[in-house]
C-alpha cells in the first residue's frame, strides 16, 4: 500500500485552508461536513466562501501565508495558483509534522483526500493513489449504486440494538450470524425501503425468538425490470436483483436486465407470451408463496412497471393471504421509455394535456373500449398490446371523431439496440404494418405529439433488427 486509510476525526479542530477560490471551498465544505474548525487563509474570497464568512461557519484571515500560521492547527490543505506558496505550506507543515495535502500536487502532499461515499456513519472512502482522480470518481459512482442511501439509518438501528444482541448471545459467532441474517434478509430490506418502525419492531422479535431456532420467513419483490435498456433499472431493482435466490421473470425481461441477477441465484421462466403462457398467473402466485415459505429471496422480475399492465395486483394479493413479506419495486413503464427513446414526449403544451395508457388486448379477445372517451382533442393514446388489434384501434378512433389524419407511431423493441419506429397516420398506419416485419414488443403512441418526433428524435440506435 503507498497509503494508509484511515478516518480522521476533525470535531472541533483546527484546520487551514490556504487559498480563497473554488476548489479551496469544495475542500472547505468537506472539512466542515467532519466538523473541523476551519480558517481559510488568502487576500480574497469567492462568493461560496464569503458567504460562509458571513453565516459565522469559517474564518477568513487576509494575511499573506507565513509558516507560523500553522503553528496551531492538526491539518493543512494548499488550494492556491501560486506554485511558490503551495511549495511553502509543504515545507512548513512538514516541519511542523502536520499532515498536508496541496490540490493537485502529489509530490506535495502527505496525505491524499479520497473519492467519498457518505452514509454517515457508514462511509467508504476510495483512493487510485492520486493515479486518477477520474477513475477514483467512477469507482465511487459505482459504490454509490451498491451503497443504498439508507445504509446510514441501517448502521444507526445497529447500533441501537447492539448491546442487547451482545447480550443475549454470549458467543461472538452466535453473534455474528445473527447480525448476518438481519443485514441480509428482510429486517434490513425494511429498513432500507423506509419501514422504520416495521424493522426495528421485526429485530427485537428476532432477538427475542432467534434462540428457538425458528426458521427465517423468506420475501417476494415484485421488480419493475423496466422496458428493456439496463440502465433504467432502479438502484433498488439493481440492489434487490443481486441478493436474489431465485428470479421468476417473464418473456418481456431483456437478456440484459436478466444479466445482472445474482450469477448464483436460480432462474424460473414464468412466459407470458401473448394467448401462450408458459405457466398459468394463478400458478405463478402460488410459485412466489411456495418459494417465499421454503425461505428464499424471491425476486418477480418484470417488464416494466409491475403495476401497469403488469397483472402485480394480483400476484401481491396471494403474497398477502398467505402473510408473506414483499415490496413492490416501480420501473419505467414502457410508454415511458418508448415515448422517450422516440423523441416523442407524451404531453406537450401545445398538443395534448393528458395522456391515456390503455390495453389493446382485452381478456376476452376482442377490442372493446370506451371509444368515445378515448377519441378526444388534446389527448395522447398510448396503446400496449395493441399490434394485433391496429386495424379496429384506428377504425374505431376514425368513426368516433378523430381525424384519419391524426399521426400515429409505433414503437418496436423500446430503448433497446433494436428498437425502430414506424410513424404514419390513423389510416395509413395499419397498411404500412402489413407490409412490414414487426417484432414484439410493440408500443402505440397516437397524437399530434407524434409530429414532434422530426424535430426530437436523439436516439439512433445502431445494432441490426
Ligand atoms: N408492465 C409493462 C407492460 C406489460 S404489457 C410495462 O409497464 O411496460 C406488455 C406490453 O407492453 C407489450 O405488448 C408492449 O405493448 C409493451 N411493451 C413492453 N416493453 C416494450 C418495449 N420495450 N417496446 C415496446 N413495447 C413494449
Amino acid at each position: 500500500m503507498d497509503y494508509l486509510p484511515i478516518f480522521l476525526d476533525l470535531k472541533g479542530r483546527s484546520c487551514a485552508l490556504i487559498g480563497g477560490g473554488e476548489v479551496a471551498a469544495r475542500k472547505v465544505r468537506l472539512l466542515l461536513k467532519a466538523g473541523a474548525k476551519v480558517i481559510v487563509y488568502a487576500p480574497d474570497l469567492g462568493g461560496i466562501l464569503a458567504g460562509l464568512v458571513r453565516e459565522g461557519k469559517i474564518e477568513h484571515k487576509k494575511t499573506a501565508f507565513e509558516p507560523s500560521l500553522l503553528d496551531d492547527c492538526v491539518l493543512v490543505i494548499a488550494a492556491t495558483d501560486d506554485k511558490t506558496v503551495n511549495r511553502a505550506v509543504y515545507e512548513a507543515a512538514k516541519a511542523r509534522r502536520i499532515p498536508v495535502n496541496v490540490v493537485d500536487q502529489p509530490a506535495l502532499c502527505t496525505f491524499i483526500m479520497p473519492s467519498i461515499i457518505d452514509r454517515s456513519p457508514v462511509i467508504a472512502a476510495v483512493s487510485t493513489g492520486g493515479a486518477s482522480p477520474v477513475l477514483a470518481r467512477l469507482i465511487r459512482a459505482k459504490l454509490e449504486t451498491l451503497i443504498p442511501a439508507a445504509y446510514g439509518r441501517l448502521a444507526k438501528l445497529v447500533a441501537e440494538f447492539r448491546e442487547a444482541v451482545k447480550q443475549r448471545f454470549q458467543h461472538p459467532e452466535a453473534r455474528r450470524r445473527f447480525w448476518e441474517d438481519v443485514l441480509q434478509g428482510p429486517i434490513a430490506e425494511r429498513m432500507l425501503s423506509g419501514q422504520e418502525d416495521a424493522a426495528r419492531e421485526a429485530l427485537a422479535k428476532r432477538l427475542e425468538t432467534t434462540a428457538g431456532g425458528v426458521k427465517p420467513m423468506g420475501e417476494v419483490y415484485l421488480v419493475g425490470g423496466g422496458p428493456g435498456d439496463p440502465d433504467l433499472l432502479t438502484f433498488r431493482a439493481l440492489r434487490l436483483m443481486q441478493q436474489a435466490d431465485v428470479v421468476v421473470y417473464d418473456r418481456l425481461v431483456s437478456p440484459e436486465v436478466l444479466e445482472l441477477v445474482r450469477r448464483d441465484a436460480d432462474r424460473i421462466y414464468a412466459g407470458k407470451e401473448r394467448d401462450n403462457h408458459a405457466i398459468p398467473q394463478e400458478d405463478i402466485n402460488h410459485l412466489l408463496v411456495r418459494l417465499a415459505k421454503e425461505g428464499k429471496r424471491v425476486v418477480r422480475l418484470k417488464g416494466g412497471d409491475p403495476f401497469i399492465f403488469g397483472r402485480g395486483g394480483e400476484e401481491i394479493a396471494t403474497l398477502m393471504e398467505e402473510g408473506i413479506p414483499f415490496q413492490v419495486v416501480p420501473g419505467i413503464t414502457a410508454a415511458a421509455g418508448c415515448a422517450s427513446y422516440a423523441g416523442i414526449p407524451l404531453t406537450h403544451r401545445d398538443y395534448a394535456q393528458s395522456v391515456v395508457f390503455v390495453t389493446g388486448h382485452l381478456k376476452d379477445g376482442s377490442v372493446n373500449l370506451n371509444w368515445e372517451a378515448l377519441a378526444q382533442p388534446s389527448q395522447t393514446l398510448v396503446f400496449y398490446m395493441g399490434l394485433h388489434g391496429v386495424t379496429d384501434i384506428c377504425r374505431e378512433l376514425i368513426r368516433h371523431g378523430l381525424s384519419k389524419s391524426m399521426p400515429a407511431a409505433l414503437v418496436q423493441q423500446g430503448t433497446t439496440r433494436h428498437q425502430r419506429v414506424i410513424t404514419g397516420t390513423l389510416e395509413t398506419l395499419p397498411g404500412i404494418l402489413e407490409k412490414t416485419k414487426v417484432k414484439a414488443p410493440t408500443l402505440i403512441i397516437i397524437g399530434e405529439v407524434v409530429t414532434l418526433r422530426e424535430k426530437l428524435n436523439w436516439f439512433r440506435p445502431s445494432a441490426p433488427n
